[in-house]
């Protein structure tokens, strides 16, 4: 027996490699460079330049990648564009089978394709073979039902969408791509990362075999002057990209003009929270999966470890005892555990990182053996002694780089693992449920693993909070985003009156702010005079600057941590209601003396506010969310939380329907709110504050600010304590000039482009519409058994 085991201790590991001779044949047998997949077809880039592609794991040549140029670009979304019409509107179970076909296709080629994604981007076959591909196939087969399910509800296809995707899953981000996006009966053209374009090269052959029509799906190959090309296409509706925050950013920015729809898949550095009451041994191999996985090349990467202090000795011996175990080497070998980074400036930025690291004063350990000198490899590392501050805990590594902190109590667990400005996944390891399900919801983050790291699965949204990024990938969540609902859109009647002379008392005195639940005096001191429709002075309206915004962003902050609970929350809007309807003939005066309505339109928009309150009341603790059945021992929430702080930018348009639906459905989700309305229509926000002050609303939930018409939108879009901006304007620069500024902070942000919005309008989806939009989704996951 003691032989035994001193020979397995002894035994070393043979040589497993796959076979990649199919692989390199068709390698070998591509066009030089590459075609582009363009109507079909694979057809000749237009442009000379090209970009030499190597295998990261030896540096030997692999192909010649073409880059893309205008006239391609131009092509591919021609293509597109012509297809949109025949492909949104064919049956929903025809798009269906075409999409059944790919997903069958992916399955039978699946261990050519785990091979040749290994080959280009260096990650370990295990992984390939294991992971990515058999994801890649459950994306397409998911969403091919999600063809046929679409056909009941009221979601539109956007149109032709453009997609960026990175290198480090890159099929499997083609997927999570293509799969939704053609699902809704939209056409895309999609640019593959240029160090990892193999896989959507061969998949447009796969394409082919599908019978997939003629411009549904376009692959152009390129560099970051391809991608931007997409971006800046006028026949692009949405742009669906996975990349850098910085990269991220600058596409909403140069996109705000045209307005595009985004969804944004960025970076993070997400915490990895071991508990003292953890499995270790679980919680290590916890650790290999979440840092050391496809080299730590992930979004969602573990980077940051976050050990109790009770166990932080113990748990870095045993976590340093299985790094010194890893192996890094071939990733076509099956049982090596690290493959290659995938290009050389990625290792070059991984190792200035690691040195800054050590400049810092954080402590490196690497395990003692080297790495194979003949590729992109890079030991994996591990740093203790890090503040949380340091920049190894704050930037993204994007490497086999873990950093190792320490805390105390949960509630310091959950301070540390927010401080950051990244938000896309978290890990908590304890064997007391109670303690990881309290924890999950304080974490700001997209996606939360329990006793689990990096699971996946199309059926459950992926994607992040702040600057991780927003928008969702998988479920139906990520449907959402690959279709619009239909705004309610009013005629321009000529719904003013004649005009027509009503007594409204002049008002002697100046309207307030209303702040944190008081009435506060402008801090410029400044007012502005406000007028009847008739043009006849009724009183001044105080005008608001930017240290009123920042007071009631601070109030409104304040609010938000307390966090009512939604039963809290319905009962103070349907008190609201009550108390607005008991003020029925002083707002319908102001109505008609402000809008120029008469009495009956005045009557019917002030019973709609009270009804609508009343709505969003009923739907306060109704908006739920939902259990995933993902395909292992487990479940996941998909839990709809509140953004934060959302200002709402209103214009003159139906001014108290307009305010009470944003008002009370922002207050609904749990956010607080700060409402501008506009300059014309603002006293009928200020008659609200004693409604607001006899409806038991705590203090800071609900912020009014009056000004100029668009003279704080600025100063709103821009700070960086403000989570969401609505704005509804209908001048397209105003709504764009918001746009840039929320990339400051990554701010969501809801301007639609509708003119004259019908706000009467009571069709269900116009009102969800509001309760999507102030909500995110986070998933956590529950992996069940032994
Ligand atoms: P980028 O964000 O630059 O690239 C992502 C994709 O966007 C690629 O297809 C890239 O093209 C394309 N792209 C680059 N610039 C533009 C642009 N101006 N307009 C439109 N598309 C553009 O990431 P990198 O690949 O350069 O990696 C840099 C760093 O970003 C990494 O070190 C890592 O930290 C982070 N990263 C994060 C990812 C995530 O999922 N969170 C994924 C990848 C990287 P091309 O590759 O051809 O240049």
């Amino acid at each position: 027996m003691k032989d035994i085991v001193k020979n397995f201790r002894n035994i070393k590991y043979g040589p497993a490699t796959e076979d990649a001779k199919e692989v390199n044949k068709w390698i070998a047998n591509l066009d030089k460079p590459n075609h582009l997949y363009i109507n079909g077809k694979l057809v000749k880039s237009k442009s000379t330049k090209t970009i030499q592609s190597i295998n990261p794991a030896n540096n030997s040549k692999l192909f010649t990648l073409a880059v893309a140029n205008k006239t391609d670009v131009n092509a591919a979304v021609l293509a597109a564009k012509k297809a949109f019409s025949k492909w949104s509107s064919l049956s929903p179970i025809r798009r269906s089978k075409y999409m059944y076909a790919l997903a069958r296709l992916i399955q039978k080629h699946s261990r050519f394709l785990a091979v040749l994604e290994t080959i280009d981007n260096g990650k370990p076959i295990r992984e390939t073979r294991d992971i990515d591909i058999p994801l890649v196939a459950r994306h397409f087969y998911y969403h091919a039902g999600w063809a046929v399910k679409l056909n009941k509800q009221n979601l539109n296809p956007i149109g032709v969408v453009g997609q960026i995707i990175p290198w480090n899953f890159p099929l499997l981000m083609l997927s999570w791509k293509i799969a939704p996006a053609i699902a809704c009966g939209n056409t895309v053209v999609l640019k593959p990362a240029e160090f990892t374009s193999l896989t959507a090269l061969f998949f447009a052959e796969i394409c082919q075999k599908a019978g997939i029509p003629n411009g549904v799906i376009n692959i152009v190959t390129g560099d970051g002057t391809t991608g931007e090309l997409i971006t800046q296409h006028p026949d692009i509706k949405k742009i669906a990209f996975t990349g850098s925050t910085e990269v991220g950013k600058k596409i909403i920015q140069s996109t705000a003009v045209a307005e595009k729809k985004l969804t944004m898949e960025l970076g993070g550095k997400s915490p990895f929270i071991v508990f003292e009451d953890a499995d270790l041994d679980s919680a290590v191999e916890g650790v290999v999966d979440a840092i050391w996985f496809n080299q730590g090349q992930v979004c969602c990467a573990g980077s940051r470890l976050l050990v109790q202090e009770s166990i932080e000795k113990k748990f870095i011996k045993k976590l340093k005892d299985r790094m010194e175990k890893l192996r890094v080497g071939n990733p076509l070998d099956k049982s090596i555990d690290i493959g290659a980074i995938v290009a050389p400036v990625q290792l070059k930025k991984i190792r200035q990182i690691v040195n800054k690291g050590k400049k810092e004063g954080s402590k490196l350990w690497q395990p003692s053996w080297a790495c194979p000198k003949d590729g992109l490899f890079f030991p994996p590392t591990l740093f203790t002694n890090v503040s949380p501050a340091s920049y190894i805990a704050q930037v993204e590594i994007f490497g086999p780089v873990l950093s190792s902190l320490t805390f105390r109590t949960p509630r310091e667990a959950v301070a540390i693992a927010n401080n950051t400005p990244y938000g896309l996944a978290a890990s908590i390891w304890s064997e007391n449920i109670n303690l990881a399900l309290d924890i999950a919801p304080k974490i700001k983050a997209g996606v939360v693993w329990i006793n689990s790291t990096n699971l996946f699965d199309a059926s459950c949204g992926f994607g992040g909070y702040k600057e991780s990024g927003f928008g969702r990938e998988g479920g139906s969540e990520g449907i959402r985003a690959y279709t619009n609902i239909n705004i309610p859109q009013k005629k321009k009647i000529g719904l003013k009156n004649i005009k027509r002379k009503i007594d409204i008392p002049t008002i002697d005195q100046t309207p307030k702010l209303y702040i944190g639940g008081k009435q506060k005096r402008p801090d410029s001191g400044y007012s502005f005079p406000f007028y009847s429709y008739n043009n006849e002075f009724i009183c001044d309206i105080s005008r608001s600057n930017r240290k009123d915004v920042r007071n009631s962003v601070e109030e409104a902050s304040k609010a938000f941590s307390k966090q009512l609970s939604n039963f809290n929350r319905s009962q103070i809007l349907f008190y609201l209601a009550e108390n607005l309807s008991q003020r029925k003939d002083t707002f319908i005066d102001l109505l008609i003396n402000i809008s120029g309505l008469n009495h009956i339109d005045a009557k019917k928009e002030f019973d709609l506010s009270c009804e609508r309150i009343f709505y969003y009341a009923s739907m306060a603790d109704k908006f739920e969310g939902l259990i995933h059945n993902p395909p292992l021992r487990g479940l996941t929430m998909a839990v709809k939380e509140p953004i934060g702080v959302i200002t709402s930018i209103l214009d003159d348009n139906q001014p108290l329907l307009s305010l009470s639906t944003v008002m009370s459905s922002v207050f609904a989700n749990g956010n607080t709110n700060i409402i501008v309305p506009s300059e014309q229509t603002a006293l009928i926000a200020t008659l609200m504050y004693q409604v607001l002050d006899t409806s038991d609303v705590p203090a800071g939930y609900i912020n009014i600010l009056t000004a100029k018409q668009n003279e704080l939108n600025l100063t709103l879009a821009q700070h960086e304590n403000i989570d969401g901006i609505w704005a509804f304007s209908e001048n397209a620069k105003t709504r764009s000039s918001i746009i840039k500024e929320t990339a400051f902070n990554l701010k969501r942000f809801w301007c639609p482009k509708n003119k004259n919005i019908d706000w009467s309008s009571n069709s269900e989806e116009f009102l969800l519409e509001f309760l999507y939009q102030g909500s995110q989704v986070k998933n956590i996951w529950i992996p069940y058994g032994e």
